[in-house]
């Protein structure tokens, strides 16, 4: 059984820090176990993995998680004009360290969000966070905007390979959120 941790609502940068229950799968109800990609055990990759999950109004409406080698051969296949342009505008507009409560490029809180979408980001080790990051839709937008007809088709194949019955243009893009 995963720790039981319903009343650890903080993201304190503590290496320990258990997952919090927002970044479970919300599929398996439980901590993710294994890559949507590859299918292998997340908790045998001593690297860690990735955590990706886009709330609506409270839920769920997308989540994977990404052991280390998928996550590299995913960003990898982006355009090399896609990767810069991403590292560029984070390195100039995201502010690192503000948590899971916090847009981090445009530093609205969660709660003052006019649109009820948001993504969520963590780099997971075991069953430990270790960082944890949030970006508004309007933020993803532009983040999205930033990325070639390549990248998009990548990210739309990602989409259709792992998603099943997800049409890639439902465009919950958090193709910002992989290049972490
Ligand atoms: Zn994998
Ligand atoms: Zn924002």
């Amino acid at each position: 059984m995963p720790p039981e941790d319903e009343d650890n609502e903080l993201y304190p940068e503590d290496w320990d820090t258990p997952i919090p229950r927002e970044l479970y799968s919300e599929y398996e109800e439980r901590p993710f176990r294994s890559c949507t990609r590859c299918g292998e055990s997340l908790l045998e990759f001593a690297e860690g993995y990735q955590v990706a999950k886009i709330f609506k109004r409270g839920e769920t409406v997308f989540e994977y998680a990404l052991c280390g080698p998928c996550h590299r051969g995913l960003i990898d296949e982006f355009s090399d004009e896609s990767k810069r342009r991403l590292e560029d505008y984070y390195n100039e507009h995201m502010q690192p360290g503000l948590g899971g409560e916090v847009c981090g490029i445009c530093a609205q809180h969660r709660d003052q969000l006019h649109d009820p979408e948001f993504a969520l980001g963590a780099m997971c080790n075991g069953s430990s966070l270790l960082e944890t990051f949030m970006l508004c839709n309007a933020c993803m937008e532009k983040t999205n905007e930033l990325v070639s007809e390549k990248t998009r088709g990548i990210w739309g194949d990602f989409i259709n390979d792992n998603f099943p019955g997800v049409p890639a243009n439902f465009a919950p893009d958090p193709l910002g959120v992989p290049i972490f």
